[in-house]
């Protein structure tokens, strides 16, 4: 009994010592929950920083989920074996010397009949020599749900464009990227973002020439606020991009890291005076017709549906709620619309992407 606990105990050293070439932080430090139709969503990301001279490859992560009964309801796994193998789908897994590694949580959906009130991971370094190191990374994610009664912000056939899955650009922010250490992000805000735009009955979002923005729907489309609260920031002097013949975006305005919301073009932030922060981007120039400490009520027309900032080749409206007006230092939280008193996830299906 007591040569197996000094064991325990040795091993439990060596092991403290190894793991403190690899640091993990979680982004955002507690994440939330999203409430879906079957289940939740769960995004959030890992930070390593490896601060040993030493290079790693991530091998393999696992993680266990714990119910409220504190019993282990699933353990999900992406390993390094077969051909093609799992852990490839984490597309960034080498963690160099004295530098960060970022890696989004690749369990991210979570069935109702796993209520996980506790996940355990454990992430598989390996050396050059081919030592293993674990960090382990427990997370105790809070089930977020909205407090502002949010409305649509564009009437018409809505589709999603883009949303917040795992695969949408929204959630595809690495804090270790170059750009994103200029900018000084350390938060995600469109972590729950939308891009909306209007489509025809075939689900089509423009007449016949996707490169000229005023065929696109959802051009010039009067934008609603979503809910009520005190407008605290407005741009709206942005010229529109254009779609050249070859299919490039040209901007309208100048995208500065100086300048991080120049990303946004046009737009407008409402603080609904409860922690939350609707922020509507991508306007057309001079439209938005409110003004920073206006009082606005839900479904008031704030401005149109341009095509400035950073738009990508798709005309659409950027919504976000958040938790602070700041423009890079928000973190984003999930948001859920009421149409005509029905929750639309109720009704038509979670809105993610497409
Ligand atoms: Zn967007």
């Amino acid at each position: 009994m007591k040569l197996s606990l000094y064991i325990s105990i040795a091993f439990l050293s060596l092991h403290l010592v190894q793991a403190q070439d690899i640091q993990v932080t979680l982004q955002p430090k507690t994440p939330l929950l999203a409430q879906q139709i079957n289940g939740f969503s769960l995004h959030c990301d890992f930070l390593f920083e490896n601060v040993s001279d030493k290079s790693f490859n991530l091998l393999a992560i696992w993680a266990w989920l714990y119910g409220p009964d504190n019993q282990c309801h699933a353990i999900k796994h992406l390993d390094a074996s077969a051909l093609a193998p799992s852990i490839a789908t984490s597309p960034q897994r080498r963690a160099s010397p004295r530098s960060t590694l970022l890696v989004f949580n690749p369990f991210y959906a979570l069935t109702k009949d796993k209520q996980a009130t506790r996940l355990v991971y454990e992430f598989s370094f390996a050396d050059s020599t081919g030592h293993i190191e674990l960090v382990r990374c427990e997370i105790r994610p809070k089930l977020y749900e909205t407090k502002t009664h949010l409305q649509l912000p564009l009437s018409g056939r809505l589709l999603v464009y883009d949303g917040h899955d795992f695969y949408s650009h929204h959630r595809r922010i690495d804090f270790t990227h170059p750009v994103a250490k200029r900018l000084g992000l350390t938060q995600n805000a469109s972590r729950y973002a939308y891009d909306f735009t209007l489509v025809d009955q075939q689900g089509k979002p423009y007449a016949s020439n996707r490169n000229n923005i005023k065929e696109w729907y959802a051009y010039g489309k009067p934008v609603k606020a979503p809910a009520s609260g005190w407008v605290i920031a407005v741009v709206d002097s942005v010229a529109d991009n254009y779609i050249d013949k070859k299919g490039n975006v040209i901007q309208g305005g100048q995208l500065s890291l100086e300048n991080p919301a120049s990303f946004n073009g046009n737009y407008l932030i409402i603080d609904h005076q409860n922690g939350e922060y609707s922020l509507l981007a991508h306007l057309a120039k001079g439209t938005i017709s409110v003004k920073p400490g206006q009082l606005v009520k839900t479904g008031q027309i704030l401005g149109q549906v341009g095509f400035s900032g950073s738009t990508g080749n798709a005309v659409h409206l950027h919504f976000e709620l958040r938790n602070t007006s700041h423009a890079w230092q928000a973190e984003g939280l999930p948001s859920s619309f009421i149409l005509q008193r029905r929750k639309l996830f109720m009704d038509t299906g979670d809105i993610q992407s497409n």
